[in-house]
């Protein structure tokens, strides 16, 4: 309340409150933090993106992107492993598989010549004015970012040891451990390359039932793992999973720190946050303790066609009896129009969501 700009502070979680953004970005989180604020500062693209760190370069936000990335199937790889030894070595392999495939594409693109795509080069990217127009793009595509990402941690650490991390500590460790796995095969690969390899907390918006029904039929149904239309996002608590607001940012925070190619924390509230900013608040202050680089905070928001009222309505609106609702609800991280639009999968995984209420203490809801 001191800070100069906390009156902007109060008025972005008024505006979340109602619209479902902003989303917040934490620059005091241990990996984001810098020596010489305002010199360099990260930025996270809506959904989650995170392009900072340029090896050989100054981290910086402008004149770069994300060029690829790849997701592995947790879910899969745990299926077809044996141990959770067994499990350490396939993620790795597969990881550096990813790697690979990610240098592969690289190299095709690194060969294009700067007048192909005169626009980028002269406007867009980084160093882009010192190419001339022969030259291959390589040196100036270098500063954008390669990602490897995964999907669906929650239900390998379900076939591994029989629980998520959500509800078991020895899960949580495991899981962890797996993504650190991954995180040090990328760093070894940017270490050998010189280019900027990342580790990303995949959206997966459609990927999250195509794996999953791949695995159904090669696996079969399997409670807990293969028994929902959809997988939990990256690193993510599953959606129904009982843990209040605290434990969740709590439990999810670590990961922020080792998927530097972008993550996201979501909190799903159950609506009536557009008279609540205190609330909005207390949540954006938990994630900050927690150590949680971007976050972002789910409630529902429903309109009558008819006449305009917004608030959270059942099926018929309270004030004229339409039931005409448009109803607007995020999807891995944006909104995209009413539920009706989203994908089987994504609307099943809606469904399943628990929402906190946030009218009590927040450490109990
Ligand atoms: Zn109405």
């Amino acid at each position: 309340p001191t800070d100069p700009n906390y009156d902007l502070f109060q008025l972005a979680t008024r505006v979340t409150g109602k619209r479902l953004f902003p989303n917040f970005a934490f620059l005091d989180a241990p990996f984001n933090r810098q020596e010489q604020p305002g010199k360099a500062e990260v930025a996270y693209m809506g959904c989650r993106t995170r392009v900072f760190e340029d090896r050989g370069d100054i981290p910086s936000v402008t004149g770069r992107g994300n060029l690829s990335f790849t997701s592995i199937n947790l879910v899969r790889l745990a299926l077809q492993s044996q141990t959770v030894d067994q499990m350490f070595e396939v993620v790795q392999d597969t990881t550096r598989l990813a790697c690979r495939q990610l240098i592969a594409r690289y190299e095709f693109q690194a060969s294009r010549t700067a007048d192909e795509f005169p626009f980028l080069y002269q406007h867009v990217w980084k160093d882009g004015e010192t190419l001339r127009n022969k030259d291959q793009v390589g040196p100036v595509l270098k500063h954008g970012t390669l990602a490897v990402g995964f999907i669906g941690l929650a239900e390998c650490l379900t076939v591994l040891t029989g629980s998520h991390h959500g509800y078991s500590e020895l899960a949580h460790r495991i899981g962890l451990a797996l993504i650190q796995a991954m995180r040090t095969v990328v760093d070894d690969f940017g270490e050998q390359t010189g280019l900027n390899f990342s580790l990303l907390a995949t959206p997966a918006e459609g990927l999250s039932g195509k794996f999953t029904r791949r695995d159904v039929s090669d696996f079969g149904e399997i409670e807990g793992v293969t028994d929902r239309p959809y997988y939990t996002n990256s690193f993510h608590i599953p959606v129904d999973a009982p843990v209040t607001i605290r434990e969740k940012i709590q439990l999810e925070a670590p990961f922020h720190a080792l998927c530097n190619g972008g993550h996201i924390t979501y909190v799903e509230t159950d609506g009536a946050l557009a008279g609540n900013p205190e609330a909005i608040e207390d949540i954006v202050r938990l994630m900050a303790e927690a150590g949680i680089g971007y976050g972002s905070i789910n409630h529902p928001v429903d309109r009558c066609l008819d006449c305009r009222t917004e608030q959270t309505i059942e099926d018929q609106c309270p004030v004229c009896g339409s039931g005409s609702i448009e109803r607007i609800r995020r999807i891995t991280g944006y909104l995209v129009g009413t539920l009706d639009r989203w994908n089987e999968a994504k609307r099943a995984e809606e469904q399943n969501r628990v929402k906190h209420d946030v009218t009590g203490p927040l450490a109990s809801s």
